[in-house]
C-alpha cells in the first residue's frame, strides 16, 4: 500500500474526467516542511502561524516570524503558501497576551478580533508576512471573519503596512493575494459580499461545524451531534463555493473534513478548487481523486 502511494508522487491530481484539484498541505511550523516535501504537496493551504506564538514565551519578533515565513516560502519555490494570520484565543491560548478568562471562549475575544482591536500586534505579523512575500508565492488568510467590515478594516491595516514598507524601500509582492477563512455561519450568509472583497475563500470545517451545529469542538460528549457530514454543514460549504465562483475567486477547504475520502466526490461536484490537508493525507487523497 505504501509503495502504491509513493508511486503517486509527481502525479497530476486529476480525476478520470479531467477535473483538477489543487492538493495542498496544512502546517504549523517550518519543521513540518520535510513531511510536506516527502508527500509532494502542491502548495501550503494553511500555515497556522499561531504556533509561532504558542511556542514562544513572549510575542515573537518581526524578525523571528519573517525567518519562519521566508523559509517556508523559499522551500516551496513558486508554489503558493497561504499564511493564516494569528488565530489565538479559544482553543489556542498564550499567557503573555493577557487575555481575560471568558465564559464562552469559542465565542470570545479571539483571532481577527484581537488583531483588529490591537493593530500593533497585527502589524508586526503583517510586516513579516509581506517581507516574506518577496521570497516566494505568499498569500495572507484572515481567520474567524463574520462581516465585510472586518475584511475592510483588516485590508486597510495591510495597506498601511504596505505604505510603510514602500517608504523604507523594503521589497514585497504588491499583488499578494488576501483571502479569508469561511468558518462562521455569518461568513457563509455574507459570502457573495465577502467574495467581492477578497482573492479566495478557504473553508475551515472544524470551526464551521462547531458554529453551525452549536457543538463545542472540544467537547467529546457531543460526537453524536457534531457531525461534520451534516447536510447543514455540507450546504454551507456548497453555498460558500458557489458565491466564490460567482465572483471568479477560488474556494478551498482547509479543515479536517477536506481529507475525508468519503466526501471527495461531493467536493468535486461542488467544484472545490483546493483541498489543504495534513501532509500524511496528501497521497491517500490524491489516490481518491484519481479514482473519482
Ligand atoms: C478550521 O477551523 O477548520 C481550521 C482549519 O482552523 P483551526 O482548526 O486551526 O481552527
Ligand atoms: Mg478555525
Amino acid at each position: 500500500h505504501i509503495q502504491m502511494l509513493k508511486s503517486l508522487k509527481g502525479k497530476k491530481t486529476e480525476t478520470r474526467a479531467g477535473q483538477t484539484v489543487r492538493l495542498f498541505a496544512n502546517i504549523g511550523r517550518p519543521s513540518d516542511m520535510d513531511a510536506v516535501m516527502n508527500n509532494d504537496a502542491e502548495g501550503i493551504g494553511l500555515f497556522r502561524s499561531e504556533f509561532l506564538y504558542l511556542e514562544s514565551e513572549d510575542f515573537p519578533s518581526e524578525e523571528t516570524q519573517f525567518k519562519a515565513y521566508r523559509e517556508v516560502a523559499e522551500r516551496m519555490q513558486q508554489k503558493q503558501v497561504v499564511i493564516r494570520t494569528l488565530d489565538i484565543g479559544a482553543d489556542k491560548q498564550a499567557d503573555y497576551f493577557g487575555l481575560k478568562a471568558e465564559e464562552n471562549p469559542a465565542l470570545g475575544y479571539r483571532a481577527i478580533r484581537i488583531c483588529l482591536t490591537e493593530p500593533e500586534i497585527f502589524k508586526v505579523q503583517l510586516r513579516a508576512i509581506l517581507r516574506a512575500s518577496a521570497y516566494g508565492n505568499v498569500a495572507i488568510m484572515l481567520p474567524m471573519i463574520t462581516s465585510v467590515q472586518e475584511v475592510l478594516d483588516a485590508k486597510a491595516i495591510v495597506e498601511e503596512v504596505k505604505t510603510e514598507l514602500d517608504d523604507k524601500h523594503i521589497d514585497f509582492n504588491h499583488d499578494m493575494q488576501v483571502g479569508i477563512m469561511i468558518e462562521t455561519p455569518a461568513s457563509v450568509i455574507m459570502a457573495e459580499e465577502l467574495a467581492a472583497e477578497v482573492d479566495f475563500f478557504s473553508i475551515g470545517t472544524n470551526d464551521l461545524t462547531q458554529y453551525t451545529l452549536a457543538c463545542d469542538r472540544q467537547n467529546a460528549n457531543l460526537t453524536r451531534f457534531a457531525d461534520p457530514h451534516s447536510p447543514a454543514v455540507l450546504r454551507m460549504i456548497s453555498m460558500a463555493a458557489e458565491a466564490a465562483h460567482h465572483h471568479d475567486i477560488w474556494c478551498g477547504i482547509c479543515g479536517e473534513l477536506g481529507a475525508d475520502p468519503s466526501l471527495t466526490q461531493t467536493f468535486l461536484n461542488i467544484g472545490i478548487d483546493e483541498l489543504s490537508v495534513s501532509p500524511s493525507s496528501i497521497l491517500p487523497l490524491r489516490k481518491a481523486i484519481l479514482e473519482a
